[in-house]
């Protein structure tokens, strides 16, 4: 079965360019990607693959795995745990091997061959889905393997292998009767229609509103810098674009409040009365979605979405949210009155609103931390920070060391090889490090497999971390901020996550879990950069070899409950959006989004400070509108409980020690997708999770 996932940590799409890819005939003995590779751990060959040969290769991997379908769909023989399910989950291992090395490199090395061949394989790939999840003669194969699953005989494994497959057909509307069938594709073609309309609408909104200023005074506390990156290419001026969230970063240095006023309301009512009015089409989206979650079943369409995550129900997020919401808006109140006590210092007299709350907060923080990104650097040098921090940390938990390989080839010469191994010296999979910035690289951080760990195919991982760094000049060293440090911790933690995988199935393996639990071990792993012992290891000056001295780290430590208020609330504010959007019944007509979104905020009392937005609203809320983040937003807010609620379990458990890695490591991140995420959480924590450890990580008491 055909399976990639990304696990970005922010990310930005790339352009597209419209170039046809050459074709080159060619034998499937000439194609490198067509055969195993020979390299240890079947590690992609870099120095034989080539542009020319993705295409070739990804047509017969799903040329390949349309056989196998059709072959499994139309066997006569009676369905059978090998001749169904483990002959679709093998029905796509060549597909599955190129894809991973394709969208490794779409990622991280692009070119314009590899876009144009990307933008053609995904209506592909995306009629291959349907023949897989609408073949009715291969779901009722499925059917009766779910139904007598228990009888069978086979292992727990292979159990979960065949309700993981059953659930994706019954959640893709294999299971309704073929009139009912039909509808679901109406719906879908419609949705997929009006979320392409709300991409465009929104883009055309988010280009006509920035603005354009002629007037250089208006943008006093911009850099020379920053003004230079401003300059109006198309006319006179400066031209400042919208982002597409509600705070713009420039209101940070905007002395002007009126300018601050304008380019705040630009953002926030950038669809409002304009050509580029996205309301009709969001409510229409969620009445939509709500016919579709009633037409599978359901009362509403996050519950049909909430299936096979860890949070199982809407109820449990909104739980969790309540929980949230009087300590993040108590402290926003209290960050709001320290911030209107600044403006007077300031000598100004006006209450305090939206557009004027970064500019402020920032000389807050100035005054009270004092904190200077240029003094911590030095004490960060890039490859020290990942062998003596990101390296160690996981030594002294999981007991598994690294060894540099410079003889295994890489797609760029920036990539690093690391072969790493078990504590008794056993092959444990191949680590890539690609940390520095290029034009060839998408913006953001993520993690992803060359080779997924199984043992159907007796294969470790092979696994890559992709940041983007800025790279030094020749002769000068590579430092990162803190913030880069922590995001290196983090696609570790993703990493570690795919290398102590430990399963049968490719399908179930490592990081192929729910989108509420795939961030957690992530985010676990960032609390270790913190940590006094592995702290003592990394963070030293790259010319002296000194310890980073501990009024800085102080300072690190407390800069990091900073606003705090502020940002939870506006993310609980567009969290709670997102659920609410999304647990309308089936019969609900919204007359106007604007009202539902006022109302929704006003029933959950988020809306008591008004100087704090939230981080998108409805109307260019592009993730749950226009993206595959419909009543998943949460997962951010779901995931961050999860992993302080961990980390409080190691502090009162003895902190950094083996046994507690260990133990980690085989209840959890060992387990991949085969056991239901919450329990499985429970019998490693002893309780569920509480959000109590969050709301001090934040200082939020
Ligand atoms: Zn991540």
């Amino acid at each position: 079965m055909f399976l990639f996932t990304v696990l970005f940590t922010s990310c930005k799409d790339t352009k597209s360019k419209n170039e046809s890819s050459s074709e080159k005939a060619m034998n499937t003995s000439e194609n490198p990607l067509l055969v195993e590779s020979t390299l240890p751990y079947f590690a992609p060959d870099f120095s034989k693959i080539t542009n020319d040969h993705f295409k070739p290769a990804l047509d017969e991997g799903i040329a390949l795995q349309e056989k196998a379908i059709q072959e499994i769909a139309n066997t006569t023989a009676e369905a059978t745990f090998d001749n169904t399910i483990l002959a679709l989950e093998k029905s796509g291992e060549v597909l599955e091997r190129v894809s991973n090395i394709f969208y490794g490199l779409t990622g991280a090395n692009t070119n314009d061959m590899l876009q144009a061949i990307q933008e053609e394989m995904a209506p592909k790939f995306a009629a291959l889905q349907d023949a897989i999840f609408l073949n009715d003669k291969l779901f009722q194969r499925v059917k009766r393997l779910q139904e007598t699953k228990d009888s069978l005989g086979l292992e727990a494994e292979a159990v979960k292998l065949i309700e993981n497959y059953f659930e994706q057909f019954e959640k893709a509307g294999a299971n309704l009767s073929p009139e009912d069938k039909e509808v679901l594709k109406g719906y879908n073609a419609k949705l997929a229609a009006l979320e392409n309309q709300f991409n465009k609408t929104l883009l055309e909104a988010n280009n006509n509103g920035a603005l354009v200023f002629s007037d250089k005074a208006a943008l006093a506390g911009l850099s020379e810098a920053q003004l230079k990156s401003l300059e109006n290419t198309e006319g006179e001026g400066w031209k400042i674009p919208l982002l597409n969230t509600t705070q713009q970063p420039l209101l940070q240095s905007l002395e002007n409040r009126a300018t601050r006023e304008k380019l705040f309301k630009a953002a926030f009512y950038r669809t409002d009365g304009s050509a580029q009015d996205t309301k009709g089409i969001i409510t229409e989206l969620a009445e939509l979605r709500a016919k579709k979650g009633a037409l599978l079943g359901f009362p509403n369409y996050a519950a049909w979405s909430l299936q096979g995550t860890m949070a199982e129900i809407p109820d449990n997020v909104f739980k969790m949210f309540n929980g949230l919401i009087p300590a993040a808006t108590a402290k926003a109140k209290n960050e709001e009155a320290e911030i209107q006590q600044m403006v007077k210092t300031k000598g100004e007299d006006f209450t305090l609103e939206a557009w004027d709350w970064n500019h402020y907060a920032e000389m807050v923080r100035i005054a009270k931390y004092d904190l200077d990104e240029n003094q911590i650097k030095p004490y960060f040098e890039t490859k020290t920070v990942l062998e003596k921090g990101v390296f160690y940390a996981a030594k002294m938990l999981y007991g598994i060391t690294f060894k540099e390989r410079v003889d295994i080839p890489t797609y760029h010469d920036d990539v690093l090889v690391y072969e790493l191994f078990e504590e008794n010296g056993e092959a444990l999979g191949l680590f890539y490090a690609d940390y520095f910035a290029r034009p060839s690289k998408r913006g953001g951080a993520w993690m992803s497999n060359f080779v997924t760990q199984s043992k159907l195919y007796d294969k470790k991982p092979v696994i890559y971390n992709v940041c983007n760094y800025p790279k030094p000049a020749e002769g000068e060293p590579a430092l990162l901020t803190y913030d880069e440090v922590e995001t290196m911790f983090h696609e570790f933690g993703h990493a570690l996550h795919g290398f102590f995988a430990d399963q049968q199935y490719p399908s179930l393996s490592g990081t192929a879990v729910a989108r509420d639990f795939v961030e957690f071990p992530s985010q676990f792993n960032e609390n270790w950069a913190l940590y006094p012992e592995i702290l003592k290891n990394y963070a030293v000056h790259y010319k002296t070899g000194e310890q980073i001295p501990q009024a800085l780290l102080d300072k690190i430590k407390k800069s990091g409950t900073f606003n705090q208020g502020y940002s939870l609330t506006e993310n609980l504010a567009a969290s709670n959006l997102d659920m609410q959007w999304h647990v309308i019944a089936a019969d609900t007509k919204i007359a106007d989004a604007n009202v539902f979104e006022k109302e929704a905020l006003a029933k959950t009392k988020l809306d008591v400070v008004s100087a704090v937005p939230p981080r998108y609203r409805s109307t260019y809320f592009a993730h749950i509108f226009g993206g595959g983040y419909a009543a998943g937003y949460y997962s951010y807010l779901w995931t961050e409980m999860l992993h302080h609620d961990a980390y409080n379990w190691f502090e009162n458990n003895g902190g950094l020690t083996r046994a507690n890695g260990q133990r980690f490591r085989e209840m959890v991140l060992s387990r991949g997708n085969t056991l239901d995420l919450e329990q499985m959480y429970k019998d490693w924590r002893g309780s569920d999770p509480t959000i109590e450890p969050m709301l001090k990580a934040r200082g939020l008491e």
